[in-house]
């Protein structure tokens, strides 16, 4: 699904992420985690269009071409990323932020009312949270019901790959279990998903495989289930000896 080799990002002479090579496969749950200032975000970032990045390679879905194409065109071959602080539109209901995620549906034709309604219908039966609260304004949402909020947005649009940054940023404990319950949800339903997170303990529970980053560079990588195990792992990313 996504093909990355070699992508560098810098910030002016800052350079933030060093060559690295990144693989998704259809239908996986992907994690990239590591300390702070690692690269992790522009690595997402990047890969979104929304930070300029240089790459000997970056496909899409087998023959899309990233280089150099703008963030928006990202939503039409069915990339589609939930940022860093959700970006839901807090004075608009919830209803009318799934509404407007659905324009951004990118198979081409518009999609019939019909469809919208069932599309909308399966969403809210997967979210029972919104469903209770489809006409209240979302900024009256906790922040854990903004990330749903923001992902299932994120899903109406029918995606092909979400690309999830930082969801558990600014949630309490008990919030962040509950986003990603939702995470590991959509993916068992299908959905192709690299996820950035600062939280490598809960993120390597849901993920099948993880990209480690440090300084701007791949660390480690492999399954999660084995990095997880991994003493140097546990010591240096988990908190634990
Ligand atoms: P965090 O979890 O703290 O966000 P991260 O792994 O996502 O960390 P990045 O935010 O990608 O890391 O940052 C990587 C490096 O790039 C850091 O050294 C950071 O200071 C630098 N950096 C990030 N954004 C900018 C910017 N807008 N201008 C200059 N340097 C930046």
């Amino acid at each position: 699904m996504l093909q990355i080799e070699s992508l560098s990002v810098a910030y002016g002479c800052i350079q933030a992420v060093k060559g690295i090579d990144i693989q998704v496969a259809q239908g996986e749950l992907v994690c990239l985690i590591g300390c702070n200032g690692a690269g992790k975000t522009s690595t997402l970032k990047a890969i979104a269009g929304l930070l300029p990045f240089k790459a000997k390679q970056a496909l899409f879905k087998h023959d899309v071409n990233l280089l150099n194409m703008p963030a928006h065109q990202r939503l039409r071959h069915g990339m589609a990323l939930v940022p860093e602080g959700r970006g839901v539109f807090t004075r608009m209901t919830v209803l009318e932020n799934l509404e407007l995620g659905a324009y951004s549906r990118h198979t081409g034709k518009q999609a019939s009312k019909a469809d919208l309604a069932n599309d909308l219908a399966y969403l809210l039966d997967t979210f029972p949270r919104l469903k209770e609260r489809l006409n209240q304004t979302a900024g009256t949402l906790s922040g854990g019901e903004q990330q749903t909020l923001a992902i299932a947005r994120a899903l109406i649009g029918k995606p092909d790959m979400l690309l999830l940054d930082e969801p558990s940023m600014g949630l309490a404990p008990m919030m962040v279990e509950k986003i990603f319950e939702v995470i590991q949800q959509v993916h068992l339903q299908g959905m192709t998903i690299l996820l950035v997170e600062q939280n490598a303990h809960i993120a390597l529970q849901i993920a099948n495989r993880a990209y480690v980053m440090d300084s701007g560079l791949i660390d480690y990588t492999g399954l999660a289930s084995k990095l997880i195990n991994d003493p140097r792992i546990r010591e240096t990313y988990l908190g634990q000896a």
